[in-house]
């Protein structure tokens, strides 16, 4: 194994920073402190006026999912490599039982899929459907196979959506077992009328993705879930919140003491709906994403409840798709692939939008980006903090580089961008994962397979969310 000195920096964590060297031994932090010795044989990067911080980790990928007829586009090894490009070291990805498969049969898949990862990465359960035999299947894959958390999807009729009744049930059983829930919130029902009814009404255009899903769906969602998770008493994960209403709902239960958390994606504090009324309808269609992006006013309210701490985390929902595979809905909205990229831009955006802004500051990024999610997420004391003993995951930005985000830069296996053009401040010049150097100022050397599988444990009954 290698040994690396990081020499010059200014190391930040969530609760403070401070000029250090740092040196990862073994995949190690090995030592933090001033004016270190650089062992023989080690490498040495010298990162004056540059902040060293934990690598990202991002809560919520879908690295190889088949979706809607296609595949999306990134497997786990380019979509790893792409976040490290990015700095992020760790992904959290959805196994995806289809319908009536048991889980412990999609986990096999999945654990085949990402053994080709290049940074270390844990899973999440959807739980796809419901029954007596999943409710089972959920003990062991908590207490054997390292899957302590759930998501359950109140969108998606037809496919992914259970009713109320199965929420409860699988809630309970989250409960019981020590499990974090998690939920997409949106309003299936409402949104499977309201796609019928646009369809009736004549449009079949991207736009009609997000006429179909308004904001109110998922306040509503956000709220029934937020409800049903504290009469059960189980805490609450809401990923990908998007909306004002949803937002609000997270605060106002945080203020009155309920165990929930709420995670962002970088595209909900700056994108909005007018990206569905593009001419193009390669730029509308590699928009659509649910919940879609919002009209104009709802980012200033994310950004709030991000500045306040209504929202702990960010995450990317990272599923994108080739322009040919958002095709495939051309003559309809709702056949169009659903899903966006961002794992490699995820630290760029907030970095740029937040701290050159003056809206976060780098703990605050920290906290954001990494440390929030290793503790919602039980992969503390590994991940998410800089400190002797922790795995040596992470990255040096320099915050007076510049660069562009462009579909034709980035490692991500796509042709479209998001973030297509957006000039940002503060680069990632440097990843170390597990102590191995898999980004070199522009040299991208991640390897196939060096990732490793998480284990997570469940939280037990002492769970409180204090993130
Ligand atoms: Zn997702």
């Amino acid at each position: 194994m290698t040994t690396t000195l990081i020499r010059g920096g200014t190391v930040v964590t969530e609760r403070g920073r401070r000029r250090a060297d740092v040196l990862s031994r073994d995949g190690r932090i090995a030592a933090i402190g001033d004016k270190l010795e650089a062992p023989a044989g080690a490498e040495v990067i010298d990162v004056g006026g540059c902040y060293v911080m934990p690598g990202g980790i991002d809560p919520h990928t879908h690295m190889q999912l088949p979706m809607m007829g296609t595949v999306m586009a990134d497997d786990f090894f380019t979509g790893t490599a792409a976040a490290a490009a990015g700095g992020t070291t760790t992904i959290l990805d959805f196994v995806g039982p289809e319908p009536g498969q048991l889980p412990l049969e999609a986990l096999a898949i999945w654990r085949e899929r990402a053994a080709k990862s290049a940074v270390d990465y844990g899973f999440h359960m959807t739980v796809s459907w419901w029954s007596e035999a999943f409710s089972a299947a959920m003990a062991s894959l908590v207490n054997d196979h390292g899957i302590a958390s759930f998501k359950f999807f109140l969108a998606y009729k037809g496919r992914l959506m259970l009713p109320d009744e199965e929420l409860i049930a699988g809630f309970r059983r989250c409960r019981d077992l020590g499990a974090l829930v998690q939920v997409h919130a949106e309003n299936g029902e409402l949104i499977a009328y309201l796609q019928q009814k646009v369809l009736a009404d004549g449009i079949t255009s991207p736009l009609g993705h997000a006429l179909s899903r308004p904001s109110q769906c998922e306040g509503e969602a956000t709220l029934r879930a937020i409800t049903m998770a504290d009469i059960v008493d189980v805490p609450l994960y809401v990923v990908h919140v998007s909306a004002a209403e949803a937002a609000d709902a997270i605060g106002q239960a945080r203020r009155r003491g309920a165990k929930v958390i709420g995670e962002t994606l970088p595209g909900f504090l700056a994108i909005d709906d007018v990206v569905y009324r593009a001419e193009s309808f390669d730029i509308a269609a590699g928009h659509v994403m649910s919940p879609p992006y919002r009209p104009k006013g709802h980012q200033e309210a994310i950004w709030r409840a991000v500045e306040t701490g209504t929202l702990s985390t960010t995450g990317t929902d990272h599923c994108c798709f080739t322009k040919a595979q958002k095709r495939l809905g051309l003559d309809d909205f709702t056949k169009i692939p659903n899903g966006c990229g961002g794992v490699e831009e995820r630290l760029h955006v907030l970095w740029h939008l937040g701290v050159n802004s003056g809206r976060l500051t780098p703990e605050r990024f920290v906290a954001l980006t990494s440390a929030n999610a290793a503790k919602a997420f039980n992969l503390r004391p590994r991940k998410g903090s800089l400190e002797v003993g922790a795995d040596a995951d992470l990255i040096v930005l320099d915050p007076e580089r510049t660069r562009t985000l462009s579909a034709s830069t980035q490692h991500q296996n796509t042709d479209f961008s998001v973030w297509e053009g957006m000039q940002i401040k503060g680069v990632v010049t440097h990843t170390l994962a597990r102590g191995r150097h898999v980004w070199a100022d522009g040299d991208l050397r991640a390897e196939r397979g060096a990732g490793s599988y998480l284990p997570r444990k469940p939280f037990g009954a002492a769970y409180t969310a204090t993130i």
